[in-house]
Formats: structure tokens, C-alpha cells, sequence
């Protein structure tokens, strides 16, 4: 090997060079410049020659090519061994002990807003990109530096070690090339798809690798888009051009329902809102009581029971649903598409449409209506990252079961858990799985009726969930079923008043006015004596928490809503409390071990 250290430098970003440059020669590194590189450096008195002299090539095709060359990668990607040093006096190649390199700034360049294709293309470094990885591969021998900010504290480590930096300096190096090149390649390929794999916002004809969003969670917040970093998004728009917020609910809302239908063998709905469930159902028959509560007994269509399955989890809080994503397990039906024709909905993804049912949705909003097509065979990858305030975090994605054996470790003194509460603590625990924490769900009958969502303290959860899960049952009051409205009341409005009354707030001035003008019999409110009345009839609803209760306060309230099942995970130092309140009113409690939070 030759004895004078070799240093190539080939640089876009020329900041720091010259001192590097003189640095390096002043402690004895022969210094190899491409063109403009060296032209600086030489300009500046350094001695330099240039890649071509020993290459014996001239750069050429207009700067395409200027360091790829065998003379070059022979002299960066030798190892220190008898064979590769043999080989590089064969071919007359000197070694390289310092690769300096940064690349053509391809993002700066799209980011103009005049920026085209071919101009794009031009500006992607091919041998910048070859030195970067060769060196940093090569580490063990070669340092390598990509970032001007790092030329001093190197040259500082090269003169003080008299030419060995030390394997620490030249593995962080190498990192951080390799980090470079990464994300120079995640540029281009960005831009590739946006280019050659995009649907734009509208609904585009075949399967698509990238989708182009309107804005993010924000209208200021562009550009947004969604896409997969290999083969092809798992849905189809086929109608409407959905948002940020509406992939978020629609991808959530649909690993939801499949986990749902796989579960129970039943078809199943979910109706989200702001990412959490505002309800979420499996297809049990409703009895007249419950169309009429879910708003389905003036439905032409009979209800299949994938229709049942939407009306209930559309149906179990009409406030919280108003302007859903609704997602479907199985291949929407006309009846489900009635029912979602007539309600204020902002879109639906669903592995299928009959052609009915499809031209019933096309119609809703003008046309406008977001309708997605998931491929139902999709299976997302293991790992799941997102970025947060620039950091990039990273888990395996949460695919726990969610199955019967899961509320086997009954640890109340009652141990009777019959089938269809097992349905329900499998509807309750699953939403949680897919509702943002903290949460805790009450479900009966197959659905979720009260679910609390997103709150600091778990007796919040409790309690908004139980306050949901009471107002439910009010509205099944025979009073409340027999309402006279004025005709031409819209279904939101009706909705929104039974609210109101069943929430037995005092309503003044023109508040009450607007409510009493929908009525044409004014309703008396409901007295304290036929809530109370009416709440004892409501038993056997299972409740699940997405992790364990603090304090027994939750066992208490949610008894108070007519839980007879519960679901929590143990590790609580108050889980002998807790089970001693479950005992007092001889509820069953499951202890699950399974924590579910989800943000
Ligand atoms: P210079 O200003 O020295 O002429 O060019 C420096 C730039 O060229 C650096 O950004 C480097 O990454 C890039 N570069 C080095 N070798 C090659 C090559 O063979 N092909 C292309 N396209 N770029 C190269």
C-alpha cells in the first residue's frame, strides 16, 4: 500500500472545503478532486489533482459521470489484505483513506416551484450517492464525510492521531453516510411515486401506490398525502376523495370490523369519528324496541345482518355518529346502503359493494360521497412507524387476538360469564383496541352502547361511558319511543332533541323555544322517579377497560349502569378492592392481562 494517506473529495456543498482541504495537506493527505471540486481548491493555492489523472478518463456526459471508475472504487472499497492489495498493485490503484462527499440537493431542487421533471432527474447524484455508500461499506479502513460540520472535529482527531481516527469516529461516520443516502433515496423515490404511481385526489381508475390528499389534519397543513412504500395502497377510491382524517378512521375503523366478523363469525360495522369509535357493532336481529330506538323501523328495505350490524353501531349514539366513517367487514348490501343513504355520513370503506348498493352511495352528497374499496386480503407488515415533532418512533404493530379465552381468569366470587356476554366483552375489549386511550367500553346485545374515549383518568372513561351508555337506555324509554314530532323533522334534529331530553338538561329563552316547536305535543320532562324506574330495568351489559381500575369508584359506577360483566386487565395495588366492590353486587369479573392502550 502506498505510504501517503489518499483523501477524494467531491463535494456539491463547498462550505468548510478549503479548510478541510488545507488541513488535510498540511498534515500529509495527497488530496484527488472531481471538476468543480477541485478547480475551488486549486483556485485557493492547494495542490489537488484531479479524479481524471487517475482515471485516465475525462469526466463526461456532462457531469453524469466523473468518480465512477474501478480506479476510484478499487482504491475506496480495497480491504487491508493480501489479495485486495495484490489486486490494487495489478491494476496500479492507490488506496483512499478519506472519502469527502455530499450529493446534488435533489429535495431543494423539486421544492422550486418551477422545478421539471427532467430538470428533477437531473439532479440526482449517481456517483456522489456510489462514493458515499463504497467508503461507508468500507469503514473498517475508510472515513467517510458527508456533512461539513463534521470536517473540523475530523481533521482535529485525523492530526492528533497522526492519520488513525479510530474505528468509534469511522463507524458513526459511515452511520450517518448510509443515514444520507437513505434519505436522499426516500427523496427520489417520493417524488417517483408522486409522478408515476399517484391517483391525485380524485378517484383514479386502477390500483395506485400514492394518494395525494387535499391537507393533512388541518386545512394549512399541505401538502399531505398517504401511499406504501412498495406495491400498491390496500383500497380503491372509488368515489369522493378522501381526507387525512377520513384514512385515519377508515383504516382504524376497518382492521376493527375484520377483527370483529373473524372473532364472532358475524358481520360487523363500525361508525368512527375523530379516530375512536363512536359506535361498533356485530349483526344481531333487532327486536321492534331497538328499530325504532336505532332509527330503522321505517326502513323499506328488510335489514340483513350486515344492515343490522351498521344500524346498531350507527344507532347506539346518533349524536356521536353525525358525519361518520363507517366501515363494513363484508361486501356493503342494498339495505346497508339505504340505511347509510338517508344519515349525514362523510364516507365508507368496505371490501366489497353490490352494484345496488354502490349506485345508492354514489349519489349521496352529488357524488361526492368518499367511497373506499379495501382489498379484505390486505395484511399490514409487523412493524408500524410514525414521526412526532421530528422523531420517529416505531412498534410492532398491535395484532393481539381478541378471543373467548382471554376472560378466562374469572376472579369474582360469581364465575357465571353465559355466551352472549362473552359476544358483548368481545365487542367492548375490540373496541378499545381501536379507540384512543383512555378509554373504557360498555356493550350489549352485540354493540358498544357508551363508550368513553381519550380522557386522563380511567373514572372519567367510567363515567362518560356509562352517562353514554345511560342516555341509550333512556331512549328505549317507552316515553321517549312514543315522542310526537312535527313532520318534516330531519333525522339529525329528531336526534338531537331526544338528546336534549333524555339528557334532562333545563333548557331557556330560544333554546327552548326551537326544541318545543319540533314537538307537536310538548313532552313533560322525565321525573327522577321514572329514570330510576327505568334504569333498574337495565341489566347484563358488559363493560371493558383498556387497562386496569385505579380504584374500585369504576367497579361501583359501572354497576350503576347495569354492568354485569366486566373486563380489565390486573396490576392494580387496588385489585383486591376492586374485586370486593365486583362481589358486592355480584358481578363477573374477568382479569384479562391484556393492556390495550391505542394513540
Ligand atoms: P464537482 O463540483 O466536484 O464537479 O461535483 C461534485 C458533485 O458531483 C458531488 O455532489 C458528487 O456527489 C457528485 N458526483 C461525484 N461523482 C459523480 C459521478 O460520477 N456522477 C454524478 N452524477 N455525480 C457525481
Amino acid at each position: 500500500m502506498a505510504l501517503t494517506p489518499i483523501a477524494l473529495l467531491s463535494v456539491y456543498d463547498k462550505n468548510g472545503l478549503l479548510e478541510l482541504a488545507k488541513g488535510l495537506h498540511d498534515s500529509g493527505v495527497r488530496l484527488l478532486g472531481s471538476g468543480g471540486t477541485a478547480k475551488k481548491i486549486r483556485e485557493s493555492g492547494i495542490p489537488i489533482q484531479d479524479v481524471s489523472d487517475i482515471t485516465k478518463a475525462p469526466e463526461m456526459l456532462g457531469g453524469r459521470v466523473k468518480t465512477l471508475h474501478p480506479a476510484v472504487h478499487g482504491g475506496i472499497l480495497a480491504r487491508n489484505n493480501a489479495s485486495d492489495n495484490k489486486d490494487l498493485e495489478e491494476q496500479k490503484i492507490a488506496p483512499i483513506a478519506i472519502v469527502v462527499c455530499n450529493l446534488y440537493p435533489f429535495a431543494e431542487t423539486i421544492a422550486k416551484a418551477d422545478c421539471k421533471l427532467a430538470d428533477a432527474i437531473e439532479e440526482i447524484d449517481i456517483g456522489g450517492v456510489t462514493l458515499l455508500r463504497a467508503a461507508a461499506k468500507n469503514h473498517e479502513r475508510v472515513s467517510i464525510l458527508s456533512d461539513p460540520r463534521d470536517y473540523a472535529d475530523f481533521l482535529k482527531a485525523w492530526v492528533e492521531s497522526k492519520g488513525d481516527v479510530g474505528d468509534d469516529l469511522r463507524n458513526r461516520l459511515a452511520l450517518k453516510a448510509f443515514e444520507s443516502t437513505a434519505s436522499y433515496d426516500a427523496a427520489i423515490s417520493n417524488y417517483f411515486r408522486e409522478h408515476y404511481a399517484s391517483g391525485g385526489s380524485e378517484h383514479p381508475a386502477g390500483p395506485i401506490q400514492q394518494l395525494t390528499l387535499r391537507y393533512g389534519a388541518n386545512p394549512h397543513q399541505k401538502p399531505a398525502q398517504a401511499f406504501v412504500q412498495s406495491g400498491e395502497l390496500p383500497f380503491k377510491v372509488l368515489a369522493g376523495s378522501p381526507g387525512y382524517i377520513n384514512l385515519l378512521d377508515a383504516l382504524n375503523s376497518y382492521a376493527l370490523v375484520k377483527e370483529l366478523d373473524e372473532a364472532l363469525q358475524l358481520p360487523a360495522a363500525a361508525s368512527f369519528k375523530h379516530v375512536s369509535p363512536a359506535g361498533a357493532a356485530v349483526g344481531l336481529e333487532l327486536n321492534g324496541v331497538e328499530k325504532n330506538v336505532y332509527g330503522v323501523d321505517d326502513l323499506k328495505e328488510q335489514l340483513t345482518p350486515l344492515a343490522s350490524a351498521y344500524a346498531r353501531a350507527r344507532g347506539a349514539d346518533r349524536m356521536s355518529s353525525f358525519g361518520d366513517f363507517i366501515a363494513l367487514s363484508r361486501p356493503c348490501d342494498l339495505a346497508t346502503a339505504r340505511i347509510i343513504s338517508r344519515e349525514v355520513s362523510d364516507g365508507i370503506i368496505a371490501p366489497g359493494y353490490a352494484p345496488n348498493a354502490l349506485e345508492v352511495l354514489m349519489k349521496k352528497k352529488g357524488g361526492k360521497y368518499c367511497v373506499l374499496e379495501i382489498d379484505p386480503s390486505y395484511s399490514p407488515g409487523t412493524l408500524e412507524t410514525r414521526q412526532v415533532y421530528g422523531v420517529s418512533l416505531q412498534q410492532k404493530r398491535n395484532d393481539v387476538k381478541i378471543t373467548p379465552s382471554l376472560f378466562q381468569n374469572i376472579v369474582s366470587q360469581n364465575k357465571a360469564l353465559p355466551d352472549p356476554a362473552i359476544v358483548d366483552l368481545i365487542v367492548a375489549t375490540l373496541a378499545l383496541k381501536y379507540t384512543q386511550s383512555n378509554s373504557v367500553s360498555y356493550a350489549l346485545r352485540g354493540s358498544v352502547i357508551g363508550l368513553g374515549a381519550g380522557q386522563q383518568s380511567r373514572i372519567h372513561c367510567t363515567r362518560l361511558a356509562g352517562s353514554k351508555a345511560d342516555n341509550w337506555w333512556l331512549r328505549h324509554h317507552p316515553r321517549v319511543l312514543s315522542l310526537q314530532f312535527k313532520s318534516g323533522v330531519k333525522r339529525a334534529e329528531k336526534a338531537n332533541a331526544i338528546d336534549l331530553f333524555v339528557g334532562g338538561e333545563e333548557l331557556e329563552g330560544g333554546e327552548k323555544d326551537q326544541w318545543e316547536s319540533l314537538f307537536e305535543t310538548v313532552p313533560a320532562p322525565l321525573s327522577v322517579e321514572e329514570r330510576k324506574e327505568h334504569a333498574k330495568l337495565l341489566e347484563g351489559v358488559a363493560c371493558s377497560s383498556d387497562a386496569f381500575f385505579p380504584f374500585p369508584d369504576n367497579v361501583h359506577r359501572a354497576w350503576k349502569s347495569g354492568v354485569k360483566y366486566l373486563a380489565a386487565p390486573s396490576g392494580s395495588v387496588m385489585d383486591a378492592e376492586c374485586i370486593k366492590a365486583a362481589d358486592e353486587h355480584q358481578i363477573v369479573f374477568a382479569h384479562t392481562s391484556l393492556r390495550l392502550f391505542h394513540h
